[in-house]
């Protein structure tokens, strides 16, 4: 051991002293050494040892951390519930409020049924919802996400019609509409992009036709926001904005939300349009192309793991940037804590501010109620 370097700082004093005679000896010998060394860094100028039981220091970082309000004062992320977004899986059908199994507390509601959740949601300060429809019938071009009686269009009729403080989000993509479950249209095993673009742009201007205050491309097909906006734009809707899933990974968070909407693939997995989640600089890459394109806003997804992401897209990018807190998220945050192992609120207050702080300006949870109590009580934000 002696050879090696860890012999420099790790050296058995070849007696067996016990705590307190070690402690007497530190005190005598090393203790003298540590002052003066202290006082010759630059630490001495700010901390010094008063030869008692006490150091003089102007700097004490503990200072600003003596209480609530005094906390409360200085936090350096503020959080907003006007930030956060509820995602909302629509199911055809009626009188239907189904749980979802893998994600326990949370619902598929059919559009007669969804208003008392709109109503919840509304009166806990959350006003914008992000819409997932779950079709009755699912063909190989998705065609239910753009027929003119979808089930989302059916959905945003009456949920503008009800509720015209709602902001409406649609998501737009064809898993949750195609029986083979990708996100577009098939050629042989791959999915087939320009021609998924064309089916995507025609959904996008069906839902903004039907209500959405704004549409979220989802899908991940390359040139989908400039076709998104063209045909926005044609049609007289050039002030409904694009917020992009532009950064969205091939993630097994997601697994829950496949349950939830009945999206699995039937076969293959969707790295060929997801990313890989080895890579940071290509989501850079992705978002500021999407930029380009016309997106207004920038979403990174899944949340959690991948923070470091949203801090750099941050940087990279001027304008809005969401964060969305995927399925397997919560699901993981409900089972652990259902299990007795960690305490939900706190996860939940701590998982969102650090989104927030990685930059996110925009939360997209289904904690969005939760989180609205939480910032009210003044837990966080
Ligand atoms: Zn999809």
């Amino acid at each position: 051991m002696e050879r090696t370097r860890i012999a420099v700082s790790a050296r058995w004093n070849g007696e067996n002293k016990n705590c307190r005679e070690r402690a007497a000896e530190w005190r005598e010998q090393e203790l003298p050494r540590a002052r003066g060394g202290m006082e010759r860094t630059g630490i001495a100028v700010s901390a010094r040892w008063n030869g008692e039981n006490k150091m003089d220091m102007r700097i004490r970082p503990r200072r600003l951390r003596g209480g609530e309000n005094l906390r409360r004062m200085v936090r350096e992320t503020r959080m907003d519930a006007s930030s956060l977004i509820y995602p909302i899986f629509i199911k055809e059908g009626s009188g239907i409020v189904e749980e979802i199994p893998a994600m326990p507390g949370q619902y598929r509601y059919s559009v007669d049924t969804m208003g008392r959740k709109l109503e919840e949601l509304l009166k806990a300060g959350v006003s914008t919802v992000m819409f997932f429809g779950i079709p009755a019938v699912k063909d190989e071009v998705g065609s239910g996400a753009y027929a003119k009686d979808g089930i989302i269009q059916k959905a945003l009729a009456q949920a503008k019609r009800d509720y015209p403080e709602l902001y409406a989000v649609t998501d737009v993509c064809m898993c949750e509409y195609t029986s083979h479950g990708h996100c577009g249209v098939l050629c042989g095993h791959d999915v087939d992009n320009d021609r998924t673009v064309e089916l995507l742009a025609k959904t996008a201007l069906s839902y903004a036709q039907a209500g959405a205050d704004m549409v979220a491309p989802s899908d991940m097909m390359d040139g989908r926001v400039s076709a998104i906006r063209d045909i926005l734009d044609a049609n007289g809707y050039t002030q409904t904005p694009i917020m992009s899933y532009a950064v969205k990974y091939a993630s097994g968070f997601y697994a829950p939300f496949r349950d939830a909407a009945g999206s699995a693939p039937s076969f293959g997995d969707r790295k060929s349009y997801q990313m890989d989640y080895h890579n940071s600089r290509e989501g850079v890459k992705e978002a500021l192309l999407d930029v380009q394109e016309g997106a207004d806003i920038i979403m990174v997804k899944p949340a959690m793991a991948y923070l470091d992401v949203l801090a750099r897209v941050k940087e990279a990018v001027h304008v809005p940037v969401a964060a969305y807190s995927v399925s397997g998220e919560y699901a993981m945050i409900k089972a652990a804590s259902r299990a007795g192992y960690v305490e939900e609120d706190k996860m939940i207050c701590e998982t969102a501010a650090c989104a927030y702080r990685a930059g996110c300006d925009i939360y997209l949870t289904y904690y969005a109620e939760e989180i609205a109590r939480f910032i009210k009580e003044g837990r966080i934000g």
